[in-house]
C-alpha cells in the first residue's frame, strides 16, 4: 500500500484546493498535481509544485518580455532546434519538485544524479515504516550470463518460491530487531539513528526531489533506458507519462533525440557512409573492436 488512508485524504483535501495566478500553468500538470502515480509494490512519484511550460522554454530562447510564443508550430520547430543543436539553458528554466517513495538501493542509484535538491525523510528523528520491496514475479531473475551488469532468466516455482521466502523472512526479522532495539519508556535501547543501520536496501525511503527540465532529461536518458536497472527504470518511466503531459512539445524531441536517436562515432559514421556506396564493411575492415561492431550493429537493425 504506497499511501495509508490519512496520506491519500489529505492529498484530496490539496487537490480540492485552486488558486488563481497570473503565472503560466501547464493544463496537463494541473491534473497530475499532488496525486501518487504508483510504482513497484510500495513506492510512488507526485509531483509537487513546477514552473514553466513549453512556452516558458520558448520565452528564454527569444528573450522575450510577454509570453514569448508564436504559433504553435514555430515553437515546436525552436524546441526541436534547441534539443538538436545542445542548446540546453532554456530548458534548464523548467522546475519539477517530486515526493518520490522508493527503496533504499534505488536511491543510493538516484542520488549519483548530483544536479538536483533533495531533502530526504529522517531516520534519526523518525522511526521507519515496515515497508520493504519485494520483486514481483515477473522481476525475480537469476543473474545474466552475458551480462555482468544485468538480470537474465526468471526464476520459477520452488526456486522462487524459496528466494521470496529468504527475502521477506530477512525483511521482517530485521525489522522485528530494529524495533526491538528502539529506545522506549521502558528500555534504554538505542537511539533512532543508530538502530536503522540494521535494516536491508529494500526498506522504503522517501524525499522531496526538485530539478531543471534540462537535468532531469539527463536523468531520464540514463535512467528511463533498457540498460538502467529494472527498479529504478519504472520509476523513471512514470516521470517520463508526467513530463509528456506537462511540456508535450519538449517531451516530444527528447524523445525523438535523445531517447530514440544515437551518438555515433566518427568511425561508425564512416562505415555507413561506405555501406552508402555500396562497399561491403565488416567487423574485421570495419576499424571498430567486437563490442563496438556488435552496438553498431545493434542500433542498424534497429
Ligand atoms: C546503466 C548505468 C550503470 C552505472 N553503473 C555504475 C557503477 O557501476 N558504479 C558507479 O559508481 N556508478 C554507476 N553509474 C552511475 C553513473 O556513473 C553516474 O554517476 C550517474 O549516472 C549520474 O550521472 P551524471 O554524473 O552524468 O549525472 P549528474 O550528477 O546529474 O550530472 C549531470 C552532468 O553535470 C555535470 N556534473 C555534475 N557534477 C559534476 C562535477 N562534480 N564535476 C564535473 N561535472 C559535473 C556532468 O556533465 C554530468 O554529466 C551507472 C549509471 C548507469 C545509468
Amino acid at each position: 500500500m504506497p499511501l495509508s488512508p490519512d496520506q491519500a485524504a489529505e492529498i484530496t483535501a490539496q487537490r480540492a484546493q485552486t488558486t488563481p495566478t497570473r503565472r503560466v500553468t501547464s493544463p496537463g500538470m494541473e491534473e497530475r498535481l499532488y496525486t501518487a502515480h504508483p510504482v513497484l509494490d510500495h513506492g510512488f512519484v507526485r509531483v509537487i509544485d513546477y514552473m514553466g511550460d513549453d512556452a516558458a522554454i520558448c520565452q528564454a530562447a527569444r528573450v522575450s518580455y510577454g509570453k514569448g510564443t508564436k504559433s504553435v508550430s514555430n515553437d515546436e520547430g525552436l524546441i526541436r532546434y534547441l534539443m538538436r543543436h545542445w542548446h540546453s539553458t532554456p530548458f534548464e528554466m523548467c522546475e519539477i519538485k517530486l515526493h518520490v517513495k522508493l527503496p533504499v538501493f534505488v536511491a543510493r542509484q538516484w542520488i549519483r544524479h548530483r544536479t538536483a535538491n533533495v531533502n530526504e525523510y529522517s531516520a534519526r528523528y523518525s522511526i521507519l515504516d515496515r515497508e520493504f520491496y519485494i520483486p514481483a514475479p515477473d522481476a525475480l531473475a537469476a543473474q545474466s550470463t552475458v551480462n555482468n551488469q544485468g538480470r537474465g532468466e526468471l526464476l520459477e516455482g520452488e526456486e522462487a518460491a524459496r528466494v521470496l521466502e529468504m527475502l521477506k523472512s530477512d525483511a521482517m526479522r530485521a525489522y522485528d530487531h530494529y524495533e526491538a532495539m528502539l529506545s522506549t519508556e521502558g528500555q534504554k535501547g538505542l537511539a533512532r539513528e543508530l538502530a536503522r543501520m540494521n535494516l536491508p536496501a529494500n526498506i522504503y525511503t522517501q524525499w522531496y526531489w526538485k530539478v531543471d527540465l534540462h537535468n532531469l532529461f539527463h536523468f531520464l536518458r540514463l535512467r528511463a533506458d533498457v540498460h538502467a536497472q529494472y527498479e529504478i527504470r519504472v520509476y523513471a518511466e512514470t516521470i517520463c507519462e508526467i513530463v509528456a503531459d506537462w511540456v508535450p512539445a519538449a517531451f516530444k524531441a527528447f524523445e525523438d533525440y535523445r531517447m530514440g536517436g544515437v551518438n555515433l562515432s566518427a568511425t561508425a559514421l564512416d562505415c555507413i557512409r561506405r555501406m552508402l556506396k555500396g562497399e561491403e564493411v565488416t567487423q574485421e575492415n570495419s576499424g571498430m573492436s567486437k563490442g563496438e561492431w556488435r552496438e553498431f550493429e545493434g542500433v542498424l537493425g534497429g
